[in-house]
């Protein structure tokens, strides 16, 4: 089984071992694929290396390889059918968010497309006409890529195109749950034309297949999105080696409503906030903060609401969202609920799985609501990373933001009010890399994207998430070379 992109040529796995791969809706096999090891992802970095250290692509005009990126972007509109197909077999996902996911994808490449020329350094005064002075932009290196299951192709190519657009070369190491889109986007950039041995894939297990990219020496850095346990293993491996480490961790943020908000605005975003991709989103609106004179009215409504969420498969068109990834993960989610309700949470529904003998064979789990749960507790600090929504209670605008703020996450959050002052002021204070205002969940490809606190550190998309990808490096020339004769060289 070929399915590893090395130096540009389509190789099997060294040990011979492979992985199947099921669908979470049903379990359904949809394909086996190999599955890597330390070795493999060896082979890969020295590719990558090679074609950074000797290849064309670093040195290639940054318009060009910008062009490059608009030309995937064009592929990738032209196979969007199959790339969404396969990311819903992966994930489970209903076909119609892998179809939005494969046009944010599209419109990520064209804005790096487009940014990759546009800086060509600086001049700096140096006050000397006989001096010349110059910042310029160059690509870090070997770039060692490890992304998750939720989000595949969208998180894999938040790193590939600033990456590419800076002149780098890379070893990718997607979740090895969802593997699929990653060899389909490697046939797709080596279509457009990059060079052999920039883009290298390597499948597998963490431990294994993507350890050696935060601890090998000739990786010159390593970007991560997942869990907060395996940033820190991967931030202090690299600490070993002194990597450049961008961190996109996970988030347990609060979604703040006041009383003076639009009502059924407010409930119908909170239930997409926390329900969306079964809450399987990094920055899901997980934790609700209302004003306590709204918190039966409010919650009732959510409940009714959440009760009528239809669960279902990727291809069946009246699913409103999926399952879970993995019986593992299933597990894990039925762990934090039962620990939610073992420290005082109120179960208002949901809870357990569906008894549906439609969706038996798939990891799917219930919208599930606790409410009168404690600030403090671990229930409001932990992330679930499923359909499980804590409620909360607050009096006045200072007591919301210090209960939105009370968790070691910083990923992002929400704010529903109708007085435009309140709005910024809290989204002011509130320390969450990103914070909607009346609204949940849009991202701009133009604009950061990165958490504060343990949610992470470096920022991706907007100009700073190309600069991720760059060094600077100062260039400075003497235009009149003479003696300094600091020290006269004469004997005394
Ligand atoms: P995970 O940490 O289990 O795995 C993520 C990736 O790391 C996978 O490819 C995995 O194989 C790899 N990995 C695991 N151990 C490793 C090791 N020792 N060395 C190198 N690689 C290793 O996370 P997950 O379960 O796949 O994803 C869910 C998490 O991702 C959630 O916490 C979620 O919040 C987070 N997330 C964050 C963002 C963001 O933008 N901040 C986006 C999506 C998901």
């Amino acid at each position: 089984m070929a399915d590893f992109f090395i130096g540009g040529e389509w190789v099997a796995s060294r040990s011979g071992r492979t992985r199947e791969i099921r669908c979470p809706a049903d379990g359904s096999l949809v394909a086996e694929v190999a599955e890597g090891n330390r070795e493999d992802t060896e082979a890969a970095i020295a590719a990558a290396r090679a074609a950074f250290d000797n290849g064309p692509w670093p040195s290639t005009p940054a318009a060009r390889r910008g062009d490059l990126l608009l030309r995937a972007a064009d592929l990738l509109d032209r196979d969007k059918d199959a790339f969404a197909r396969a990311e819903s077999l992966d994930t489970g996902k209903r076909l119609v968010e892998s179809e939005y996911d494969m046009a944010d994808i599209a419109a990520c490449l064209r804005y790096f497309g487009k940014l990759a020329g546009n800086d060509a350094g600086r001049v700096v005064d140096t006050g000397n006409p006989d001096a010349f002075s110059r910042i310029v932009y160059e690509p870090v290196g070997v770039c060692g890529l490890i992304t998750p299951w939720n989000y595949p192709l969208l998180q894999t190519v938040w790193k590939i195109a600033p990456a590419l657009a800076a002149g780098n070369t890379f070893v990718l190491k997607p979740s090895e749950l969802t593997p699929h889109t990653s060899i389909l986007f490697m046939r797709l950039l080596a279509e457009a034309g990059l060079p052999d041995g920039v883009a290298n894939l390597v499948l597998g297990a963490g431990p294994d297949a993507g350890a050696p990219l935060s601890e090998h020496p000739d990786v010159d850095l390593v970007s991560f999105t997942g869990g907060l346990v395996t940033g820190r293993i991967i931030a202090a491996t690299a600490a070993a080696t002194v990597k450049k480490v961008a961190l996109e961790l996970g988030g347990k943020n609060p979604n703040i409503v006041f009383s003076d908000a639009d009502f059924d605005t407010a409930v119908d975003y909170a239930l997409t906030a926390a329900f969306l991709h079964s809450g399987q989103v990094c920055s899901a609106g997980a934790r609700l903060i209302v004003q306590e004179d709204w918190h039966d009215r409010f919650v009732d409504e959510l409940v009714r609401r959440a009760e009528l969420i239809r669960l279902g498969g990727p291809f069946d068109t009246d699913a409103e969202t999926g399952p879970l990834i993995s019986a593992a993960h299933l597990e894990k989610v039925e762990r934090y609920v039962a620990a939610a309700l073992a420290e005082g949470a109120v179960l208002r529904t949901g809870g357990k799985r569906p008894d549906d003998k439609r969706l038996a064979g798939g990891h799917y789990y219930l919208p599930t609501v606790l409410d009168d749960v404690k600030q403090g507790t671990s229930p409001v600090r932990d992330e679930a990373f499923g359909p499980v929504l804590t409620v909360e209670t607050f009096t006045d605008e200072d007591d919301a933001i210090r209960i939105g703020n009370d968790t070691h996450y910083g990923l992002a959050g929400g704010v529903f009010t109708n007085d435009a002052s309140r709005a910024q002021r809290v989204a002011n204070k509130l320390r969450h890399g990103t914070v909607w205002i009346n609204d949940y969940h849009p991202y701009l490809p133009q604009a950061e994207w990165g958490g504060f606190k343990q949610s992470g550190f470096g920022r991706e998309l907007g100009p700073s998430g190309l600069a991720e990808y760059q060094e600077a490096k100062h260039i400075y020339q003497n235009l009149r070379p003479a003696p300094q004769r600091w020290f006269s060289g004469e004997a005394r």
